[in-house]
């Protein structure tokens, strides 16, 4: 019986109704819950502060203090325990509103306190809002003076009624270390610990909630970061081994004349080196016997569109047929248009189906698919429907991953006996970290370079008071046949807000640009499809100069001749937001802008945010910032992902340690797959229970 799964009412100290409000509050259900409950910082208790040298900007601080009165006032709502306490340099008042009861008993006039808590002021008098207390004698000093970091864990309001405030979930984890920390097992390889001189994980599990020091902390920290990186990565690479295991692959031996032809013939460029090199991925993945999964990250206009065609003529090359979906109808005929463009009439067909195709010209397509005649296919979610059949799918290519999922992607894999390659296609780089765990099972291409020649998109910042300068460019690029968007943020709480923001933003530019010269469209999400449509084609077809716009303005609507893009209130914009904003110009021939306008209130982030746009044009780059700025669990796209639910690590900060976590297992897997080596053994736990697991029956 593994001692860990006792459930907390079997702790002594705990108890049934204790137990009980720890679940409910916290989720901590057994030992090992609570174990695993970390703190969430540590305070430094052995210092002691005099009253007059507190001060609000201090953080939590503790102060010797004799209880002079104690007193309940207030009615109802507005009742609180004031406490004055002293010190030979000052008074301090302390404060509770909540659980006043509880505490007025317990507080003693005339003894000294250990007083522990957040300092502030109020009145010009010194203050703490709920404090800890805790009786002052030499045997409390001296155990101050052992631990001297002590822990922190988080509470809630609920627990503190049952005397489960940080303190007493600190006494609760100590007595079950002292009963059980000897069964905590070791998960690592002893091979690993070594190598990397971690410490063991009970010496971790001890440490992290008492330290000894603050130099055993951080081994505890490294020791347990290591252990979560290194088991997810386990995970991850496993599964992805386990998968071409299990799934074979069709094999693209040759590469023909569809490939070659077009390659010598018809490219009208130079392939950049990265587009050379994904190229070379996918060649070698492709003719190997195992299904590809492969996620292609790339920047708007990078080439991702070319390289997934040329993938697909290498299919067509091998007798199968190929197809793109992408999320969204514009997207897909905008895929349709690009490799018509590229392959041009003649060479072979290539076919678009969306929700919108007429049912005589389905008939035909699902019958040319079924005998195998239509090769390449391109559309929106209308593929995966049942109807549709191939003789013989052997490539997919999938845009923007995150509005399908891997249902749909599946969905495609069952139209062939063989699953057909997979290649995803994504235009919002992610950081690397986040990629090796949010799609650590995939192989991941990376398009980190701009065709030669493009003209940057040159990025500025004005203030709003600035604006009459920014009309004056805007009418100088428009006298010389551009477009322009402008786009207003949707600001989450208040629809109404948005709506009166947009309709000012209109009336503004109305006047500024009023009619005949000047033509605008406006699209936003309270629009009915067909007039949002409507509106959109106007400005496509270059009837309108000027786009105004809440964020609906399609991800990767492509308007060659829009050239400018104005971002209004761009501070409440996030950095992957912007950066995709900003994708939509750029795209013709001629120098683009983006100009992002903003208050002068700028808070330290969205300095940060906005500097970083100007700065920079690389999305990758772009992703790291805004990792580093909203941390992990915040970045678009990662929110629903279980995989992100690190307890110690951050994928922000401990990227060395991600790395090589990763890349030992790597090397693991690489000489000994089935993890049958003897000193692989202590592994097999980790697919056994979950991660956390600190016990195990050992290996039978
Ligand atoms: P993405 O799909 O990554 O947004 P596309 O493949 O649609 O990018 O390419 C954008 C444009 O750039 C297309 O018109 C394409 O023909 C062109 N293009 C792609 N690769 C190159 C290259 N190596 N050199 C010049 N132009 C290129
Ligand atoms: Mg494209």
């Amino acid at each position: 019986m593994d001692p860990f799964q006792t459930p907390l009412t079997y702790l002594k100290g705990a108890g049934q109704a204790r137990a009980e409000v720890l679940k409910k509050e916290l989720g901590l259900a057994n030992f090992e819950d609570l174990l695993r409950h970390f703190p969430f910082r540590y305070i430094d208790r052995t210092k002691f502060y005099k009253v007059k040298d507190i001060n609000p900007d201090l953080p939590y601080v503790q102060v010797l203090a004799r209880v002079i009165s104690k007193q309940v006032v207030g009615e109802k709502h507005t009742k609180r325990l004031v406490v004055q306490t002293r010190d030979d340099t000052g008074t301090l008042e302390l404060v509770w509103f909540k659980g006043i009861n509880w505490i007025e008993k317990t507080i003693i006039p005339g003894t000294v306190y250990i007083v522990f808590g957040k300092p502030g002021f109020f009145n010009m008098q010194a203050q703490m809002a709920h404090p800890e207390m805790e009786v002052y004698s030499p045997a409390t000093m001296q155990r101050q003076g052992n631990a001297t970091l002590q822990p922190v864990y988080n509470s809630t309001e609920k627990l503190k009624q049952f005397q489960l405030d940080s303190k007493g979930i600190q006494k609760l984890t100590s007595v079950l270390l002292g009963m059980h920390a000897k069964d905590i097992l070791e998960n690592l390889p002893l091979y690993i610990i070594q190598h990397f001189k971690l410490i063991s994980r009970a010496e971790a599990y001890k440490n992290i909630h008492f330290p000894a020091d603050a130099n055993l902390l951080n081994e505890a920290l490294h020791r347990l970061k290591f252990e979560e990186l290194f088991l997810l990565q386990l995970r991850l690479l496993r599964n992805k081994l386990l998968h071409t295991q299990k799934f074979k692959g069709n094999v693209f031996g040759t590469v023909g004349h569809y490939f070659n032809d077009f390659y010598h013939h018809k490219l009208p460029f130079e392939l950049t080196p990265p587009q050379k090199k994904v190229l070379k991925e996918i060649r070698q993945d492709t003719q190997r016997g195992v299904q590809m999964n492969r996620l292609l990250q790339g920047d708007v206009g990078s080439g991702k569109t070319v390289v997934a065609l040329m993938s697909m003529l290498i299919a067509v090359d091998n007798g199968f047929q190929a197809c793109i979906m992408a999320p969204t109808e514009i997207l897909a005929t905008q895929h349709f248009q690009t490799v018509f463009n590229l392959v041009g009439d003649g060479f072979i067909e290539v076919a678009l189906l969306t929700g919108s195709t007429k049912q005589k010209d389905r008939k035909v397509l699902h019958q040319k698919l079924e005998s195998g005649e239509l090769k390449i296919l391109i559309g929106t979610h209308a593929l995966i429907e049942d109807k549709v059949q191939f003789k013989n799918l052997g490539f997919v290519v999938i845009d923007e991953q995150h509005r399908f999922g891997v249902e749909q992607r599946s969905k495609l894999w069952r139209k062939n006996i063989i699953p057909p390659h997979v290649l995803v296609m994504t235009a919002t780089p992610i950081p690397r970290t986040l990629a090796m765990t949010l799609y650590g099972d995939l192989d991941i291409s990376v398009i980190d370079q701009l065709p030669a020649g493009r003209k940057p998109i040159q990025t500025l910042h004005f203030f709003d008071n600035q604006r009459l300068r920014v009309f004056g460019f805007m009418k100088k690029e428009i006298a010389l046949g551009r477009q322009i968007y402008i786009v207003y943020p949707l600001i989450q709480e208040s629809e109404k807000l948005d709506l009166k923001n947009l309709e000012d933003g209109i009336a503004v530019m109305s006047r500024e640009f009023p009619l005949p010269e000047y033509k605008i469209s406006v699209v936003h999400g309270k629009l009915k499809a067909a007039d949002k449509e409507f509106e959109m084609q106007r400005f496509i077809k270059g009837e309108t100069q000027i786009m105004v716009a809440t964020t609906v303005i399609e991800v990767g609507v492509n308007v060659p001749n829009a050239s400018v893009m104005i971002i209004e209130n761009a501070e409440r914009f996030g950095l992957s937001q912007l950066h995709q904003l900003r994708g939509r110009v750029g795209r013709g021939a001629e120098q683009s802008y983006c100009i992002l306008m903003s208050s002068h209130k700028l808070s330290h982030d969205g300095k940060i945010r906005l500097d970083t746009m100007v700065k920079t044009n690389n999305g990758f780059e772009i992703s790291e910032i805004d990792l580093q700025l909203r941390g992990p669990g915040n970045l678009d796209g990662t929110q629903q992902s279980g995989v992100l639910d690190l307890k110690v690590a951050n994928l922000a900060t401990d990227q060395e340690l991600l790395f090589k976590a990763r890349k030992t297992v790597e090397q693991i897997f690489a000489k000994d797959p089935q993890l049958a080596l003897p000193e692989n053994q202590v592994l097999h736990h980790a697919f056994q229970t979950n991660n956390a697991g600190l016990s195990w029956d050992k290996i039978s």
